[in-house]
């Protein structure tokens, strides 16, 4: 299936073209649709898979459609500052010719300036990509203002959940609004994923690649 046949906006299908992809994935096939329809989602996928551009695309086409401005419109958690960066770099390829914010937020020695975050995070900005304590450790500060989010990515669930974060993410998700779309990733389907999904999620489409 070419990127074309999604309806996708046109800054947007620049954006894509300019990176080189032309034909979707299968879970880009079978998920971006789902999003783009407003519904919640549970993937199984892997890395390689191109699980990212899946979730990216249709958040960014809806946002370029509906973005709260000053605010945070789409939190994306995941374990590890590298996955961080790396989701980062992607999301600025997929947007370069739109006008869709984003700031990655990781904790560690070598991480962004806490005043930088800050200021990103309390103006507002499109995307945040981070990993769970560094944005609990801005929440604790005051510094993140959620009351304008649209969507919850969660990638990697199983990855957090094996690096003990399952408090972390219940905590991050009380501060949320009620009103979102919520998109979970895991590269298995074990029953504390399935717990997890049933805690966040509402009435997800299943899609197993
Ligand atoms: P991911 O599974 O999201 O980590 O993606 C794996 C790799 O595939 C990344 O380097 C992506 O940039 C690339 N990729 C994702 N979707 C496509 C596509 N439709 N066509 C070509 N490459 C892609």
């Amino acid at each position: 299936m070419n990127f074309t046949e999604f309806g996708l906006d046109p800054a947007l299908m620049e954006s894509i073209e300019s990176t080189g992809y032309e034909v979707a994935t299968p879970i880009q096939e079978q998920v971006i649709p789902i999003i783009l329809q407003g519904r919640d989602i549970i993937a199984c996928a892997q890395t390689g898979t191109g699980k990212t551009a899946a979730f990216l695309l249709p958040i960014i086409n809806r946002l370029l459609q509906h973005s709260n401005d000053g605010q945070v419109n789409c939190i994306v958690l995941v374990p590890t500052r590298e996955l961080a960066i790396q989701i980062a770099q992607n999301l600025e390829g997929l947007s370069y010719f739109t006008s869709i914010s984003s700031i990655a937020v990781y904790g560690g020695n070598d991480g962004m300036n806490f005043a930088t975050e800050k200021n990103a995070l309390s103006k507002g900005v499109d995307f945040v990509i981070c990993t769970p304590g560094r944005l609990i450790a801005h929440l604790n500060m005051g510094y993140v203002k959620l009351t304008g989010l649209q969507f919850l990515v969660l990638d990697e669930a199983d990855r957090m959940l094996d690096m003990g974060f399952h408090d972390d993410l219940m905590k991050i998700i009380s501060h949320l609004p009620a009103k979102r779309q919520n998109l979970m990733f895991s590269a298995t389907m074990a029953e504390k994923i399935r717990s997890l999904a049933r805690k966040i999620l509402h009435n997800p489409a299943e899609v197993n690649i």
